[in-house]
């Protein structure tokens, strides 16, 4: 039985950190007031900007601050959690403190009786091929089970080298002129074809990229409608828009709600 609601709205992609006070005050209103316009919320990943073990949580205040927002949140709405790319050791422990459900990814609901295909995206940037490759290695039960016996520190400083490496590969490629760059960082119409075939759907739903946008696609004989989730970012005004949005889906179809704004 696939999840079914009248009504939910969809966030991604919110980098969660204590460096950002102003995103984080967004999200604890979000919990507290806007979604419970909706049945059920679903976070599609990269809510928090690391995580390094369902451990480490207990020991940040912010954490738990984020914890008691989502705990609150689903005593009122059904909340659903997919793992990002940055927060994928996300585990037991704290979805039960936060009684949220984990879905796979990616994951099929019904939300106002149409069938959409939700996921992070990661998985589907596949012209990024040596990501692709470091995904398989540390979602291996195994590689993760290794990382998580390792002390705290050693974790921190592993998380925090990971994290300059893709930051400083993202600048690289976003202020190169070759397009293959840019490319890379996108989903491919293929993976996204393979996907909704495998799952026989025709509506995707990701974040990942943080270009939000509402697209009609087609390859060869298949078409589908693809909506992606912006990224959340209220604290450097200088360096982007402040933005932050939820697709809101209920009888009235599919919306984007700026969250800056509202
Ligand atoms: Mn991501």
């Amino acid at each position: 039985m696939i999840p079914q609601y009248a009504s939910a709205m969809l966030i991604s992609d919110l980098h969660l950190t204590p460096s950002m006070p102003l995103t984080a005050q967004r999200f604890f209103d979000f919990c507290e007031k806007d979604a419970s316009q909706a049945e059920a919320v679903f976070i599609l990943g990269d809510l928090f900007e690391y995580w390094v073990g369902d451990d480490a949580s207990s020991q940040s205040p912010f954490q738990q601050e984020v914890k008691r927002a989502l705990a609150n949140l689903s005593t009122k709405t059904k909340t659903y959690y997919l793992h990002g790319n940055r927060d994928f050791l996300v585990g037991p422990a704290f979805l039960k403190k936060t009684g949220m459900t984990l879905l796979p990814d990616p994951s099929m609901v019904e939300i106002a009786g149409k069938r959409y295909l939700l996921a992070h995206g990661d998985a589907l940037c596949t012209a990024d091929l040596g990501y692709q490759v470091f995904r398989r290695w540390v979602r291996k039960t195994w590689v993760q089970k290794l990382f998580l016996s390792l002390p705290l520190g050693w974790r921190r400083s592993i998380a925090n080298h990971l994290r300059s490496n893709s930051h400083a590969q993202y600048q690289h490629k976003t202020k190169s002129s070759q397009p293959q760059n840019l490319m890379k960082m996108n989903v491919t119409l293929e993976a996204c074809a393979a996907t909704l075939r495998s799952h026989t759907g025709d509506k995707l739903i990701h974040g990942h990229t943080h270009l939000p946008a509402h697209h009609v696609e087609q390859l060869g004989e298949q078409s589908w409608q693809r909506w992606v989730l912006s990224d959340w970012d209220l604290d450097h005004p200088e360096v982007g828009n402040p933005r932050a949005n939820t697709l809101l889906i209920n009888d009235q179809g599919e919306h984007f709600i700026d969250l800056v704004k509202s």
